[in-house]
């Protein structure tokens, strides 16, 4: 097994309790912040995500490795590296994710997460089979071709997947002057909203400071409450439905496409959702 399985391995059980604590903490709450069948389908999408990854892992790590040859230095390993690391690779999270959210082929994997019209800490598991297809590994192979060692990059990988577990909760309201450096289940939240003026907003991993950087920030006002989901009218439970939901939509779109740039637009020009983004 290898060490990025290893992380989030180790961490669910802490994941769990958070789960379990937040459902006890919110049971009588209306509207409801936990609905079972939701729960249930996140589970399951975490599942096939995994089943996905690991798959995909055992494909790629030939690559990753036969790449790692041509690197330009070979970074060893010390802390100094090691944060360095860190930072580099919520940089390129920042990217990955932003075109997630501009690119038809990424948003494709990416909807899954966003398909849902509650938060909770179980909407963090809500992630899609597909993302390898979508070629999210292609976004830290600079970091292997910088140097830095294949498992640890997939280690740091996990590591800031699972940072991001605690980012999805309506239970915190702000991290006070962490705000300013790290993301937030505040800032998070307007990510998973469909508000027009949330929409493309705080595409941060862990360091909030790209969004500040790039001109992606927007802080929840409590005057305009986040509406969460997606601007299609999308209810699904089944994961299955949930995965295959734009993939779908793109297939059937296909045929009455015309001509080269056209679908060429169609698979990698903006998404296209049914109810259009103000
Ligand atoms: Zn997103
Ligand atoms: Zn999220």
């Amino acid at each position: 097994m290898i060490p990025a399985e290893y992380v989030l391995i180790i961490l669910s059980p802490i994941f769990f309790a958070f789960v379990a604590f937040e459902w006890w903490q919110t049971r009588k709450q209306k509207p409801a912040v936990y609905q079972w069948r939701d729960s249930v389908a996140n589970f399951v999408l975490s599942a096939m995500h995994q089943f996905g990854e690991a798959v995909s892992l055992l494909l790629l790590m030939p690559l990753f490795l036969w790449l790692s040859q041509y690197a330009i230095w070979k970074i060893e390993f010390n802390y100094l590296n090691l944060l360095l690391l860190f930072v580099l690779q919520d940089f390129l999270y920042y990217w990955f994710h932003r075109a997630s959210h501009r690119v038809r082929w990424l948003w494709a994997s990416h909807v899954t997460h966003h398909s849902s019209r509650l938060m909770n800490f179980s909407t963090a598991f809500r992630q899609s089979l597909t993302y390898p297809i979508s070629g999210m590994w292609l976004f830290w192979t600079p970091l292997i071709m910088l140097g830095f060692e294949v498992k640890l990059v997939i280690s740091v990988v996990a590591i800031n997947l699972g940072f991001q577990f605690f980012v999805h909760t309506r239970w915190w309201q702000h991290w006070g002057v962490a705000g300013y450096l790290f993301n937030t289940p505040s800032w998070h939240r307007v990510h998973h909203a469909c508000n027009p003026r949330y929409i493309d907003k705080n595409f941060a991993g862990v360091l909030v400071i790209w969004d500040r950087m790039f001109g992606t920030f927007e802080p929840e006002d409590a005057a305009e409450p986040c509406r969460f989901g997606i601007t299609d009218e999308f209810e699904s439970v089944h994961p299955w439905t949930i995965t295959f939901y734009e993939w779908r939509r793109m297939i059937a779109q296909w045929p009455q496409t015309t001509g080269f740039s056209a679908k060429l637009r169609l698979l990698f020009g903006p998404p296209q959702p049914k109810v259009a983004k103000e």
